[in-house]
């Protein structure tokens, strides 16, 4: 029996005898009833009693200390999975955090929704002042895929079905859901309110290509002398790690991955070009692009990094992705999966080869450069550099291939996308499209919350700032997750000096922090190393114990260069005293 229409106040149905739901119930349910099995959050007014019905549902919340850490989570959660992490965030202020991790999975291409409650929509929109008021929804718009409302309670299962569809298909990205707190709180006939809510069918449609583009792809790989194929993070989110590993093999193609597509085919694979990476770009005559962007990362396919004439073929689920930056020769548009699976069906065997000289100039470059960073690995200087560091991490961890690897930093990031190989697919989670910082701790709690496995992050100390405090929601939730810090007192190096007085320059940050320390705070246990060997005998106690630690790597203060290896893009002007301007 329905007595009550949708959003009639409590009062009007407090006097049916009815079962009721609420909007806080229908968000919950319609959540559960698309898998979400996790919500990655921060409470308060108005989404606290949402977490908690939320949790006494059987979905499982974790709460952050900040909104951006929080989204970052849901945000890899997201990638890791393949299927949208949600954050759950409170309004204005909390909003505008979890935004920032909003824009971010947008930009990174993981699909993610950050709900948000929000104020009093006819005081927001008369801009009368309410607490926390902010026109959310307009706020969202320019930095995510989809934005959306839900403005009556029995458009809740629509409004969240809506926001999953749009995370999760074609290209992924971020989703703005807006929940003013009025629509939580509206009561409506519960047996209505269940027909409102639905399961979605088929959320991320396969794309197959269409066998004509395939097969121009496919000729144009046969005639190249110097083919390569690039593996992107969008490759490695696809999970079509067979196939692609099959096609790579059965073709004979060299590979160069991008820092998060390192381990869909492991960095030891005998077609890995990642170790003469510079000379494959530059004279790569056809490249294919899969799951990748010709944007800054890969200096917009532009000479003289690239080879003026290469042509490329690009494998995107994303059509306007193409002719971005370089014209492309040959558009392949369709899920990495389907694109796949119809290349290995239309190649004719032997159909395309890679001539002996291509391969042996790669592996001869190779080898150089392999022996350069040998040498590299084998001096052990004291103080301790990031190289020395770095090398005992990797050792360790290779002990241990199911370790997830979190990573940011500007040093410690170019430094240990270089030293430490990867071999599992999608476990080298790191700064991404904007090489942004702030992503360490919530990256590596959804990590470890949707995996179970053990989770390295390895931090500049810089970096390491934006998430700090999220150690205790690592201690709190007593998370596998060992941070090590590479502390070198300072953004980018800690030996800068301020030319005027004795106040800190700007890069610099205090040479003798103890981050080992801040842990002990909350209960974890934390180390802190001076040489490449205590380094390898705290991470060894760390990962056999499991449980939080965080390692504080005294690093040289003068170890490290301005703007790690895009010091180019810093832009420099200026003379201060006497410090030399490089
Ligand atoms: P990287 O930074 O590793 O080079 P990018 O983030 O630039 O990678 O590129 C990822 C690309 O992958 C995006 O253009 C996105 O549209 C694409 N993509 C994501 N998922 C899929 C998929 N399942 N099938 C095809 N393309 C995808």
């Amino acid at each position: 029996m329905t007595i009550a229409s949708p959003g009639e106040s409590s009062a009007a149905v407090a006097e049916s005898t009815a079962e009721l739901t609420d909007g806080y119930h229908l968000v919950v349910d319609a959540l559960k009833m698309n898998d979400v099995e996790t919500i990655y959050g921060l409470v308060g007014i108005p989404i606290t009693d949402l977490a908690r019905l939320a949790q006494a549902r059987g979905i499982r919340y974790i709460g952050f200390r900040h909104e951006s850490n929080a989204g970052h989570a849901a945000a890899a959660a997201g990638y890791l999975t393949k299927k949208p992490g949600v954050c759950l965030t409170v309004s204005a202020p909390g909003f505008l955090n979890g935004l920032v991790a909003l824009a971010n999975a947008t930009t990174n291409c993981f699909p993610m929704v950050q709900i948000s409650g929000s104020s009093e929509r006819h005081i927001v929109d008369l801009q009368q002042g309410d607490y926390e008021e902010m026109d959310q929804l307009n706020a969202a718009k320019p930095f995510v895929k989809a934005a959306y409302r839900v403005s009556r309670v029995e458009d809740i299962g629509r409004g969240i079905a809506r926001a999953l569809r749009t995370a999760i298909s074609g290209r992924p990205g971020g989703v703005y859901l807006d929940i003013p707190a009025a629509v939580l709180g509206s009561i409506m006939d519960a047996e209505e309110g269940a027909k409102t809510l639905s399961r979605l069918v088929d959320p991320a449609p396969r794309q197959l290509p269409a066998p004509e583009a395939v097969d121009r792809a496919i000729e144009l790989l046969a005639s190249a002398e110097r083919p390569l194929v690039v593996l992107g993070k969008g490759a490695a989110y696809a999970q079509a790690d067979d196939r692609i590993r099959e096609f790579i093999e059965t073709t004979g193609l060299p590979y160069v991955p991008m820092s998060m597509a390192k381990g869909l085919l492991p960095d030891d694979h005998p077609q890995s070009a990642g170790t003469a990476r510079s000379l494959a770009l530059k004279k790569a005559d056809v490249v294919m692009l899969v799951g990748a962007r010709l944007n800054w990362l890969l200096n917009h396919g532009e000479a003289p990094q690239w080879n003026p004439d290469a042509k490329f073929i690009q494998v995107d689920i994303e059509p306007r992705e193409m002719d971005s930056n370089q014209p492309i020769a040959a558009p392949l548009v369709g899920d990495i999966e389907s694109v796949f699976e119809v290349l290995a069906e239309r190649t004719k065997p032997g159909q395309i080869t890679v001539p002996a000289a291509w391969r042996e100039e790669l592996g001869a470059r190779s080898a150089q450069n392999v022996a350069k960073m040998a040498k590299r690995l084998a001096a052990d200087p004291h103080p301790m550099q990031f190289v020395g560091a770095l090398k005992a991490i990797r050792d360790v961890v290779h002990e241990r291939p199911e370790t997830y690897i979190v990573n940011e930093g500007a040093n410690a990031l170019d430094i240990a996308r270089s030293v430490i190989d990867m071999h599992v697919p999608r476990h080298r989670l790191d700064s991404g499209t904007w090489g942004v910082m702030g992503i360490g701790m919530g990256y590596a709690i959804a990590a470890a919350v949707e995996t179970g496995a053990p989770v390295v992050a390895i931090e500049g100390d810089s970096a390491f700032g934006f998430s700090g405090m999220e150690l205790e929601t690592i201690c709190r939730y007593k998370l596998p997750v060992i941070t090590v810090i590479m502390n070198n007192g300072g953004v980018y190096r800690g030996d800068d000096v301020n030319p005027r007085d004795d106040a800190p320059s700007p890069t610099t940050l205090m040479a003798e922090a103890r981050h080992d320390v801040m842990i002990e705070a909350f209960g974890g246990k934390g180390y802190r190393a001076t040489t490449p060997a205590e380094v390898t005998a705290a991470l060894t106690e760390a990962m056999a114990a499991g449980g939080p630690v965080l390692i504080d790597c005294v690093i040289d203060p003068s170890a490290g260069t301005e703007s790690g290896n895009i010091g180019h893009l810093n832009p420099k002007g200026i003379t201060v005293g006497n410090i030399t301007v490089k």
